[in-house]
């Protein structure tokens, strides 16, 4: 262990980011300053081996807008592939992507992997408060989590699996369920890096545990 407490590793870590649209880029650039290696993904051949063998340690699902990602992975097989890989590999879904992991969908109801047991509004909060930025406790270490909302989708149930690690008015905002994780808010447009952290140390724990 490092004096920051993270895992010194040979090799980065190798994180896909899809990368069809919305707030990849930023997600890149935050994973380089925490030393892995981000992949943008475009095309599902990008993201598995010819054996359904994952390419990449980890996997980010931004924000953006969910209906549109739907529209693209109806394409090529890609939502598919993502309905197994989620199951089986670490990802981390940003508000559009915390809609797509979700198993329920509401305001209205929508295709998703279904893979993290959490229930989802969309566009959830009123005008006012649909865009804003709040500085919220955590049960990450340290001070309170800047967190940016946009559009963003309420979760509006947990089931016993899924553990809240942040919370807007009681709502929870940041959830993990395995090696699944999701946030309804931006993590990527804060300075704080530590819920990208907590992603990286998520897949450590899981290679670690695989490799047992
Ligand atoms: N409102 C978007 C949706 O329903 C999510 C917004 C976001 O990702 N910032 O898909």
């Amino acid at each position: 262990m490092d004096p920051t407490g993270s895992t010194q590793r040979e090799k980065p870590l190798t994180i896909g980011v899809l990368a069809l649209q919305g707030a990849f880029e930023v997600h890149a650039a935050m994973l380089r300053s925490l030393g892995a290696e981000p992949v943008l993904i475009r095309r599902p051949e990008q993201l598995v081996q010819p054996d359904g063998t994952p390419k990449v340690d980890g996997l980010i699902l931004p924000g953006g807008e969910s209906s549109t990602f739907l529209r693209h992975l109806e394409r090529d097989g890609f939502f598919d592939l993502l309905d197994t890989f989620v199951r089986q590999t670490p990802t981390f879904g940003t508000c559009a992507g915390a809609i797509l992991l979700a198993t329920h969908v509401t305001n209205p109801s929508q295709r998703s992997f279904a893979a993290l047991d959490i229930t989802v509004e969309r566009n959830a909060y009123g005008r006012q408060l649909d865009s804003t930025i709040l500085r919220e406790p955590t049960t990450l270490s340290a001070d309170p989590l800047e967190m940016v909302f946009i559009r963003a989708p309420r979760i509006t149930r947990t089931g016993p699996g899924v553990q809240t690690l942040a919370s807007r008015d009681g709502d929870p905002v940041l959830v993990r369920e395995g090696h699944l994780l999701a946030a309804t808010f931006h993590p990527e447009l804060s300075t704080d890096s530590r819920v990208h952290q907590l992603f990286l140390d998520l897949i450590e724990e899981k290679l670690e545990i695989s490799a047992k």
